[in-house]
């Protein structure tokens, strides 16, 4: 018997455990200290009314014969696909049809899953600062040693170049976790062109498009021409609706997708049947419940909430002269941290000096190391509370 060894190619993943050391460690010597968390990539308002009533009438459906729901079918409960075909593809121009929406458990599991689908020997691109998963699971998939890096930092604006050789598979994360950055249109169609002329496959990570609230910018890649020749596209409803515990989110493969004349749609279908049996009926009628016209309003009061506190935290920065990435169209806010410290006595500083918890960039990436992330996730009152704090740091 053998293990997978490729598992022991993966780098210890010390980031969110070593944090919770930290934190704990610092907690026993000073039991009195407040802190606030504004390290956190999770949500923390409850889900929306909308939903939950849904929720509600789903258990209920569960509970009687007539109504009763065993597996769901392949692609997602017909009534939720309507609706993100309808909503988040149709009434925006763009020609995306219920067979090449594939509903799931969440983005993690689909950009990870997604692999299946691709030859080992693929090269691979990624950005650096970026959301570790794509990393981590290619390491396990086997390719070790077939990663580029496209390196982003303050001089690119954290806005991805080409690579500079030819490369298979590229992911690209807009609204992107860490850095808060998102593409325009004219980048993101330098990277479809790219991936038409070469043949690669971009996987783009949407997973907090509702955050975009600049009508210029691009929520899906289908919106750049050529994109169904060569993209998959990962939603979620984590971030959009508060679904982090719920689980549910979606994948777009295009018909259009060939790559060696064989569909890519066909392949991710055939991957889903047989590995994935669905999402329960009662988080599908949640997730229907996020396009209803309450649903709507409801679930972006609440992104509106954290975007407030992204926004709390990115003039308190500003006003100590601090430049900072992201806030604006994300929930992440991406500095540089003050000349004398590295990401990690950076987080030292903020966690014994301010009693403040965040994520040290390096955590992301190489190119990470002297960068800081702070996210407008926490509540009002402790986020006011914190830039208050950081204000009166000196550095
Ligand atoms: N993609 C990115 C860029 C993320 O930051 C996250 C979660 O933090 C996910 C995907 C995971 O999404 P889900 O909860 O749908 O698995």
């Amino acid at each position: 018997m053998k293990v997978n060894r490729e598992y022991l190619n993966l780098k210890k993943s010390y980031l969110f455990s070593e944090i919770a050391k930290r934190v704990s460690e610092f907690e026993e010597k000073h039991p009195e200290a407040k802190i606030i968390r504004l390290g956190i990539g999770d949500v923390t308002l409850p889900l929306v009314p909308e939903v939950i009533d849904s929720m509600h009438r789903a258990v209920d459906d569960m509970s009687k014969k007539e109504t009763f729901k065993g597996y769901p079918p392949e692609h997602g409960q017909d009534f939720l696909v309507e609706k993100i075909e309808k909503f988040d593809y149709k009434d925006r121009g763009l020609d995306i049809s219920k067979d090449e929406i594939f509903v799931s458990d969440g983005a993690k599991s689909d950009t990870g899953n997604i692999l299946d689908i691709f030859d080992k020997d693929n090269i691979v691109a990624v950005c650096d600062p970026i959301y570790p998963v794509y990393v981590d699971t290619n390491i396990m998939a086997g390719r070790d040693g077939q990663i580029i890096y496209l390196e982003t930092s303050q001089e690119n604006g954290f806005s991805p170049n080409l690579p500079n050789r030819k490369v298979d598979i590229i992911y690209l994360c807009s609204p992107n976790n860490p850095t808060g950055t998102t593409m325009d249109r004219n980048t993101l169609k330098k990277f479809v062109d790219y991936a038409n002329e070469y043949d690669s496959i971009l996987l783009f990570d949407s997973a907090y498009e509702a955050f975009i609230t600049d009508d210029n910018l691009p929520k899906s890649i289908y919106e750049i021409p050529g994109a169904k020749n060569c993209a998959i596209e990962f939603r979620s409803f984590s971030k959009t609706a508060g679904f982090t515990g719920v689980r549910c989110g979606y994948t777009v493969v295009p018909k259009d997708l060939k790559r060696d004349s064989i569909s890519l749609n066909e392949l991710w279908a055939r991957r889903q049947a047989t590995k994935f049996n669905g999402v329960s009926y009662v988080t599908q009628r949640a997730a229907e419940a996020v396009y209803s016209e309450k649903g709507r309003k409801q679930v972006e009061e609440n992104i509106n909430y954290y975007l407030n506190n992204a926004k709390t935290i990115a003039k308190g920065l500003e006003s100590i002269g601090i430049k900072y990435y992201g806030a604006e169209n994300s929930p992440y806010i991406w500095f540089k941290v003050p000349e004398k410290f590295d990401s990690w006595s950076f987080f030292d500083y903020l966690l014994e000096n301010a009693n403040i918890v965040g994520t040290p960039g390096v955590g992301f990436g190489k190119m990470g190391e002297g960068y800081f992330r702070l996210t407008g996730f926490s509540d009002a009152d402790s986020t006011k509370e914190a830039v208050d704090r950081i204000k009166k740091l000196s550095f």
